[in-house]
């Protein structure tokens, strides 16, 4: 049996059991609760720990997953990232070895950005951070194809598939940041994993996202209320910080945006070739827009 990665290792003290709540311990193949209930590392380095319901959703397919591998390795969202990796330096840089859970990783493009800037990032007085900071970071992920690429990302990130919406498998406030990039919200559970003060930050697609593709292919339009609804269900525990905004139209070829319209929840609906003829050929413009807000976990209940 392969060991553990060093990431999962660090990560087995901040997790409990997802049936009955318990802490849970390392054993040779992964991980057990004192209640006997036992999870197995996968042979690619993640953990499965699903609730008591089990999985209700496949997550996001291979393909899927291909898809959005390209798009992030073409950089049509590394604004996004440089932006995230700014933020998190901002609010837990001066922290001495900061756990950060990225919820709905997908393949870990985003939490590799950020806990390489961290690991990069230099102490008051100009003395590197590398070794007495370094970063922690936990993708959970529900697709298992995501979290195979999750487990392998980085050397200082823990892969473990989860469901956001069945709660997370964490203990109370042993995370510094979570950071939520386009996926499911479940603010309680953000407020409990978060240490008091610590930081939740939640990237969402501003107006005109994606466009003028999202129009041209029939993708799912976000609603126009996202931003606003965020701030009313995030207001328990919470307090409201700065947002960033990142404004950016590139031009990508057209197997680039067709990778872009499957990639997403609308991929399920839309077939690749009714996508790729109603691209056409040729480069065209993509509009990049995405709100990343910050807000603190408040100090008191
Ligand atoms: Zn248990």
């Amino acid at each position: 049996m392969t060991p553990a990665p060093a990431a999962l290792v660090r990560t087995i003290p901040l997790l409990r059991c997802p049936l009955c709540g318990d802490r849970l311990g390392p054993t040779e193949a992964g991980v057990e609760c004192g209640g006997g209930h036992s999870f197995d590392r996968a042979r690619g380095g993640h953990l499965t720990l699903l609730g008591a319901r089990g999985r209700r959703f496949p997550g996001d397919s291979a393909e899927q997953v291909a898809a959005r591998e390209r798009v992030l390795g073409h950089g049509v969202f590394d604004g996004v990232a440089d932006a995230l990796a700014e933020v998190a330096t901002g609010a837990v840089g001066a922290v001495a070895r900061p756990v950060l859970l990225d919820a709905g990783a997908g393949t870990g493009f985003y939490l590799d950005r950020v806990v390489d800037a961290l690991h990069r990032r230099v102490a008051p007085g100009g003395d590197a951070m590398e070794a007495v900071g370094e970063p922690l970071g936990i993708g959970t992920e529900l697709s298992v194809a995501a979290a195979r690429r999750l487990a392998r990302v980085n050397p200082l990130v823990a892969a473990l598939v989860v469901d956001t919406w069945d709660g997370l498998p964490l203990r109370d406030a042993g995370v510094d940041l979570v950071q939520v990039v386009f996926a499911p919200r479940n603010p309680a559970e953000f407020a409990r994993v978060l240490r008091p003060g610590g930081t939740l930050v939640v990237a969402v697609p501003g107006p005109g996202h994606l466009e003028p593709l999202r129009s041209r292919v029939g993708m799912l339009a976000p609603a126009a209320d996202k931003a606003e609804r965020l701030d009313t269900h995030l207001a328990a525990g919470f307090d409201p910080g700065p947002v960033r905004v990142v404004d950016v139209t590139t031009t990508v070829p057209a197997a680039i945006a067709a990778d872009l319209a499957l990639m997403g929840p609308s991929g399920v609906h839309l077939g690749r070739a009714g996508v790729e003829r109603a691209i056409g050929s040729g480069d065209g413009p993509v509009r990049v827009h995405v709100e990343v807000r910050t807000f603190r976990r408040s100090l008191q209940e």
